[in-house]
């Protein structure tokens, strides 16, 4: 049998953006976004898969290490098992642009391997990401998305957004607040 999943993105989504675009290279500099877990809790109750797929091109420039982003991961996943949430996976592209690469969003390298990996079922997954590039490696693997728009920033037309991972969890499982 195929499962459903949720193709999360990590930064804008799971955890504060940091000023600048700067780079969450050490667990002191994550910080959940308001609602995360609980959005998680409640798509993972609701039978999907949680596997997060982000670009971490902080590595591939040399300004953090493999085992600096597997010390976050490993907090990250200890602190939402506290609340009660179990990630499926963390995949992660290390790669900069000029590695050509088949991972880096908004290729779908990460989403084929996640489908591939869980037998996931395209038609009735989803990727959440606050970049429209997390909104096109979704469309290129084939599967629908929900971008992320913070309450005072504009929204594209034409996309499904929501303000914040909690409401697409909520418009997702039909869960009234
Ligand atoms: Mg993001
Ligand atoms: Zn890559």
């Amino acid at each position: 049998m195929k499962r459903k999943a949720i193709f999360l993105d990590r930064d804008g989504v799971i955890n504060v953006r940091l000023p600048g675009g700067a780079y969450v290279t050490r667990w002191e500099e994550f910080a959940f976004c308001e609602g995360a877990s609980e959005a998680m809790k409640l798509l993972q109750r609701s039978g999907y898969l949680l596997l997060v797929v982000t670009n971490q091109r902080g590595i591939g420039r040399g300004l953090m290490t493999e085992d600096d982003l597997a010390d976050i991961h490993r907090r990250m996943k200890e602190e939402l098992g506290r609340r009660g949430v179990t990630l499926d996976a963390v995949l992660h592209c290390p790669h900069d642009h000029d590695a050509k690469c088949r991972c880096r969003k908004p290729l779908p390298g990460m989403i084929e391997e996640g489908v591939s990996r869980f037998a996931v079922d395209r038609d009735s997954s989803l990727i959440i990401g606050d970049s429209l590039s997390d909104i096109e490696a979704g469309r290129a693997a084939g599967i629908g998305g929900i971008l992320v728009v913070p309450p005072g920033e504009r929204a594209p037309e034409g996309l499904r957004t929501a303000p914040s991972l909690l409401d697409a969890a909520l418009a997702v499982t039909g869960e009234v607040r």
